[in-house]
C-alpha cells in the first residue's frame, strides 16, 4: 500500500516527514512507514500536498490547515485501510492550540491579542504589542516591541 502512495505522489526518503509547499515534494522517513505513527505522518504530509497548503501569515490559518489535513488523514486511513490513532491526532492539534494561545496572550495584561503579521501580536486592551518567536518546536518567547507606560 505504502509503495503506491509513495508513488502517487512525489515522495524522496529523509531524515524527517515533511512537506515543501514549494516544490510539492514530500520527505518520509523509510524506517518508520510501517509503524502506526509513521502512516499517519506520511498520511499528513500527503494530505496537505493534497489540499494544495501553502505557507501562511496567520496562527489561525496553520491551526486550520492542521485540522483539515488531520480530516483527510481520517478518511484516507479508511480509504486505504491504514491503521491510525485518533488520540495521537487529537495530541498534535491541542499543542497546536496551546502553541496558539501562548503566543496571543498579551505578555502583560492576558488579554487575547490580535495577530497583526506572522510574528507581531497587539492587545486592544492596553495597547501592547509583542514579537513571537517563530519555532514550533521551541518554547514559545514573547518579547514586547512597544507599550503605554
Ligand atoms: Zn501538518
Ligand atoms: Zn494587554
Amino acid at each position: 500500500m505504502h509503495k503506491q502512495l509513495l508513488e502517487k505522489y512525489k515522495c524522496v526518503p529523509g531524515k524527517r516527514f515533511a512537506y515543501n509547499s514549494a516544490s510539492g515534494i514530500i520527505t518520509y522517513v523509510p524506517k518508520d512507514l510501517g509503524k502506526v505513527r509513521g502512516n499517519m505522518a506520511l498520511l499528513h504530509e500527503i494530505a496537505h500536498a493534497k489540499l494544495g497548503h501553502k505557507t501562511y501569515k496567520y496562527d489561525l490559518e496553520l491551526l486550520k490547515m492542521e485540522e483539515d489535513a488531520w480530516n483527510e488523514v481520517k478518511n484516507d486511513s479508511k480509504k486505504y485501510t491504514l491503521l491510525i490513532d485518533e488520540e495521537h491526532i487529537e495530541e498534535c492539534l491541542s499543542t497546536y492550540r496551546e502553541w496558539i494561545s501562548k503566543r496571543s496572550s498579551c505578555p502583560k495584561c492576558k488579554f487575547f491579542g490580535e495577530q497583526m503579521n506572522n510574528q507581531v501580536f497587539y492587545c486592544k486592551s492596553c495597547e501592547t504589542e509583542w514579537k513571537v518567536n517563530n519555532r514550533k518546536d521551541k518554547r514559545v518567547m514573547r518579547k514586547i516591541i512597544k507599550h503605554n507606560s
